[in-house]
């Protein structure tokens, strides 16, 4: 059989060809507790204002700012305190001339009060207490709707929600929150040469990184996935398993088989499930050979087998893929720049992808590779927390280049206490 022949499209364009497909999970109600991660699929308005009353932001003494006009050092004004409430109640007392009421954080400021004193900044007496300031209307006043007003949009449909995000949905009392469903994922790793985990090694035999891989890249998400049965390089067994999971997932992934090799079956499959191929070849290194088609309102990402490629394709398309699926509104890896520690001499006929360390130093940012680096690289993955994005057409990259780096770990940490 003739070798097929590919057209290889920029890493962009089939970035954009993965969300240009219209391909959406269901909306959802999910407990407020299991709403993280979830994307939003409606507008969240706010019914009532924050702060919904003027509320003291101290514990202290609400009184007329009137009152403490010419209060100094020499001159201190005298209060009589005519109720004491805590946070959750109400006072039904209305503050007259040289008259407060001594009030707790968060509590409501009384009618005819208009600031509050902070404890601090008074001397008590029986009571009675006595200031030596002036206070200005409003003066230490959480006010009303200060934060948000009736109808304000306080989170947007196609939002992540994050714990803040849940703090927001629990003020306006959504126990039930109207999400996109999560898609579920099914992973298969193809190729003959593959063993368990759990397996004795045999000679020619590797044992399969890529689909616990996956599954961590997804459950890191917030997915599941189901892990499939190994398959051998063979096309009927092959096609029936993909075509299961179709049937079961809202998307599937394979690794390995996508190449021109005798035994790369991924191409013969899409053509089996009469799947539109989105692409089979991308200006990229590693994973050139990366295929993303769809079928029947699904996602089939053909990852490539090499590890770092496996790895890499599923940062820039599965990603991007799910959070489409999802209603997101962000949804393309986050690019910052940085500087290279380390000279990379390599030409990049493609757009090359490099597993990475960076460290974020107060405003400097570096990266260097996270050790060795060739397709099939596995240790390296371990060790990375972004990747360097050098452009195709370019080479001989120095130590103090500044280069495009993708981060690909949400939560950065640091090894060191830099406090
Ligand atoms: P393929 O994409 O099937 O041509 O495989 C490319 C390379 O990746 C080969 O060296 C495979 O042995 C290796 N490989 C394929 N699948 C996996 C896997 N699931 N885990 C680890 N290595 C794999
Ligand atoms: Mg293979």
């Amino acid at each position: 059989m003739p070798v097929e022949k590919r057209n290889p499209i920029p890493v962009r364009e089939a970035i954009k060809r993965v969300v240009e497909q219209d391909i959406e999970t269901e909306v959802q109600n999910v407990p407020l507790n299991k709403s993280l991660g979830y994307v939003l699929a409606e507008d969240i308005v706010a019914t009532y204002e924050i702060p919904r009353f003027n509320k003291s932001p101290y514990d202290g003494f609400a009184l007329r700012s009137e009152d403490t006009v010419g209060a100094s050092g020499d001159n201190r004004i005298e209060f009589e305190v005519i109720d004491h409430i805590g946070a959750g109640s109400v006072s039904d007392k209305t503050v007259g001339p040289n008259q407060a009421v001594r009030i707790m954080t968060g509590a409501e400021v009384p009618a005819g009060a208009d600031a509050v004193v902070m404890l601090e900044q008074t001397k008590e007496g029986d009571h009675t207490f006595t200031i030596r300031k002036t206070f200005s209307h409003n003066e230490n006043v959480s006010l009303k709707g200060e934060e948000t007003e009736v109808g304000d949009v306080v989170l947007k449909k196609g939002q992540r929600i994050n714990a803040g995000g849940i703090a927001v949905l629990a003020t306006f009392g959504y126990t039930e929150v109207p999400v996109r469903k999560l898609p579920s994922a099914a992973i298969i790793a193809t190729g003959s040469e593959l063993l368990d985990v759990g397996d004795e090694l045999e000679p020619g035999k590797i044992r399969n990184s890529n689909g616990p891989m996956i599954e961590g890249l997804l459950n890191q998400f917030g997915l599941d996935g189901e892990v499939y049965k190994i398959q051998e390089d063979t096309l009927e067994s092959s096609i029936a398993v993909v075509k299961q999971a179709m049937e079961t997932h809202d998307m599937v992934i394979t690794t390995g088989g996508v190449s021109v090799g005798d035994f790369d079956y991924l191409p013969e499959i899409y053509k089996a499930l009469d799947a539109e191929v989105l692409f089979n070849k991308v200006q990229m290194r590693p994973g050139s050979v990366t295929t993303v088609a769809v079928a029947h309102g699904k996602y089939l990402f053909g990852l490539s087998g090499n590890p770092s490629a496996c790895y890499t394709g599923f940062q820039l398309f599965v990603k991007t893929g799910v959070l489409n699926m999802m209603g997101a509104n962000e949804k393309f890896p986050q690019v910052v720049k940085a500087t290279l520690m380390e000279d990379f001499k390599k030409a990049n006929p493609f757009t090359r992808f490099i597993r990475s360390k960076a460290t974020l130093n107060g405003m400097e940012a570096t990266v260097v590779p996270s050790g060795f680096n060739k397709s099939g690289a596995v240790v390296a993955i371990a060790h990375s927390n972004a990747m360097v994005m050098l452009p195709s057409g370019t080479r001989g990259f120095h130590a103090g280049n500044t280069v495009d780096v993708i981060l690909t770990e949400t939560d950065v940490f640091e090894e060191e206490l830099l406090l």
